[in-house]
């Protein structure tokens, strides 16, 4: 099936004098498109002729919802969403004071294995279309009714392993006849796949670049990254330097505080060093537990003692306020379910 979301309006035109039909109809289709149709049935100003024509070979729709989960305390709410081929993969919507952020998936899984994720235990089953993450914000914005202001790319899966189509879905959503939600609305967040670092500094698009540090030092990195060995911190370090130097916005570091781990006093002296030197903003998250994994979130007293030495040492830090305890809201925590109830 074509998907016709994925197309960029002149490509969409193109299809349809491709079809014989006047250029217009792109215009009226991608409106309906962003309005959330779900059918070409819908589309009532386009010929019923046509529409049946389009239905064999394209679709306008590639979710359909599966579980829906409020959290009762802040209502951070969580979808699981059933692709065509029958995968499935999550979105959050967190409500802040300031608007909306929903956190997409990338990826149905992730190939890059690190040791604390739960979203990368069944390794990568394929990418996400452009169509499909456009979906994501589009069905979870009709569904709370009100407009997401944010965009973070921070769900499952890793998005520069999928570079074109994400490439292609930021591009979409910021059409002002689309989704229109600005370039600095938006963050993509990276294990430190370094060449498409690279890459994306060339785009010069604003969107905020989030690197998952997790830690300062090679050693420990390795041990909980995979995607670090053969790179290492410093290569990473220096694609956050020039993804700095060509757009001029500030990089976060991600940080999931994790016990015995990465949270020493040493780590804490050479992540400020770290943050220091790329002017970059540090984001505390408290590690989540996930079942199959023997990690555990660091002590409160070691937090303490770890936040001091930032402090100290006038690095930039907040730690990540936890939303959505009560309805799996972390990584990969839902499809992960699902797959299990599937192989009972
Ligand atoms: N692949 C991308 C984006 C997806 S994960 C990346 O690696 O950045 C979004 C963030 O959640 C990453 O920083 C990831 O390392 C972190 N994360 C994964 N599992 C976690 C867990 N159990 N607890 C806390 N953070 C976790």
């Amino acid at each position: 099936m074509i998907e016709l979301k994925s197309m960029f309006p002149e490509e969409l035109e193109a299809f349809l004098v491709s079809l014989g039909e006047p250029k217009f109809r792109a215009k009226q289709i991608f409106s309906w498109m962003t309005k959330g149709a779900v059918g070409f049935g819908e589309m009532r100003n386009i010929p019923q002729a046509l529409r049946d024509k389009l239905a064999q070979t394209a679709t306008v729709n590639s979710l359909k919802l599966l579980k829906k989960q409020t959290s009762a305390s802040d209502g951070t709410t969580k979808y699981l969403w059933e692709l065509r081929d029958g995968n499935a993969v999550e979105t959050v919507v967190m409500r802040y004071d300031h608007g909306m952020t929903v956190c997409i998936s990338s990826q149905v899984g992730c190939r890059q294995g690190c040791a604390f994720c739960a979203s990368t235990i069944g390794g990568l089953v394929r990418n996400l279309t452009a169509a499909e993450m456009l979906d994501e914000v589009l069905f979870s914005q009709l569904d709370q009714g009100g407009k997401i202001s944010n965009i973070v790319i921070m769900g499952i899966g890793e998005p520069l392993d999928n570079y074109d189509e994400v490439l292609r879905f930021l591009r979409l959503v910021n059409l002002p006849e689309g989704l229109n939600i600005g370039m600095r609305h938006i963050a993509l967040s990276t294990c430190g796949l370094t060449e498409g670092i690279e890459k994306l500094a060339r785009e010069n698009l604003q969107i905020t670049l989030a690197l998952s540090l997790h830690a300062p030092d090679d050693e420990t990195r390795t041990r909980l990254m995979p995607a670090n060995r053969g790179r290492g911190i410093a290569e990473v370090i220096r694609a956050c330097e020039s993804y700095f130097a060509a757009t001029g916005r500030r990089i976060t570091f991600e940080y999931a505080m994790i016990n015995g781990v990465n949270d020493s006093p040493a780590q804490a002296e050479k992540l400020a060093e770290l943050a220091r030197r790329v002017k970059a903003h540090i984001n505390l998250i408290p590690l989540n537990h996930v079942e199959e994994r023997e990690f555990a979130p660091s002590a409160p007293e070691r937090m303490r003692a770890f936040c001091k030495i930032l402090t100290d040492r006038g690095a930039n830090f907040t730690i990540r306020r936890s939303l959505g305890g009560d309805v799996d809201a972390s990584c990969g925590q839902l499809r992960r379910k699902r797959e299990l109830e599937k192989s009972e």
